[in-house]
């Protein structure tokens, strides 16, 4: 009776904010959901994979990427290039599914400039102290880049305005379902509704 719309969902937070935790459990829940996984220049973390968590290539391939014209948007995000690929975004909407895109502020931006349909959507830590208690207890980042991460929040969250949606990550089952209440209310918008069913159905 609903049709997907390959809606692009928008989710950025602080670093260490939740936001890897939340995707992880949304897409456990909602159905025809998909992460589209993005192009990126840094070094893989123990455990992650290719082409599964990341694409991790090389400055000289990420760069012959983006002048190929092949990302929707990328950035520079702690000293790293991030990219979200074009044909990957196409290839989930071709499935008939929603795409969520995990992406920081300027990468947004970008996307918002772009004047593109999306629904966006940022995540705050519940205070700053927590922010810091979650990025020790990630055991990632020493304690000068734990240091970075928390002045560049600051940044982040002031660009928090302009998103559509606030989530505050306190209780983590809270925030998800936050989450999928957005991404469920919005696959009811008439505009989803499957016209041909309708039609059939109520003769309108
Ligand atoms: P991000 O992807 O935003 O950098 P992560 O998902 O890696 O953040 O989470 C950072 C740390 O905080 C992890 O150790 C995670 O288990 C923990 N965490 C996430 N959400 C909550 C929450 N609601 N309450 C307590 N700890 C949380
Ligand atoms: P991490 O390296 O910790 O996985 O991610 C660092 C930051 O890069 C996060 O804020 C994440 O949202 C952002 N990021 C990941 N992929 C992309 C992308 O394709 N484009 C942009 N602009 N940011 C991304």
């Amino acid at each position: 009776m609903y049709i997907n719309k390959g809606r692009l969902y928008i989710l950025s937070a602080p670093s260490g904010t939740g936001k890897t935790t939340i995707c992880g459990e949304i897409l456990k829940t909602v159905s025809n959901l998909k992460v589209s996984v993005s192009f990126t220049t840094r070094s893989p973390r123990a455990g992650e994979r290719n082409d599964i968590d990341y694409t991790f290539v090389s400055v000289g391939e990420f760069k012959e990427r983006l002048a190929a014209g092949e990302f929707i948007e990328w950035a520079e995000v702690h000293g790293n290039y991030y990219g979200t690929s074009i044909k990957r975004i196409e290839e989930i909407q071709n499935e008939g599914s929603d795409i969520l895109l995990d992406i920081d502020t300027h990468g947004a931006k970008q996307i918002r400039a772009r004047h593109i349909d999306a629904i966006y959507i940022f995540i705050l830590p519940p205070s700053l102290k927590t922010l810091r208690e979650r990025l020790y207890k990630r055991n990632l980042d020493d304690e000068k880049t734990i240091n970075r991460r928390l002045d560049k929040a600051k940044d982040e969250i002031s660009e928090s305005l302009y998103y559509d949606y606030i989530i505050v990550n306190n209780n983590l089952s809270e925030a998800v379902d936050g989450l999928k209440s957005i991404i469920l209310s919005s696959r009811l918008k008439a505009d989803c509704l499957n016209t041909g069913w309708y039609e059939a159905e109520f003769g309108i």
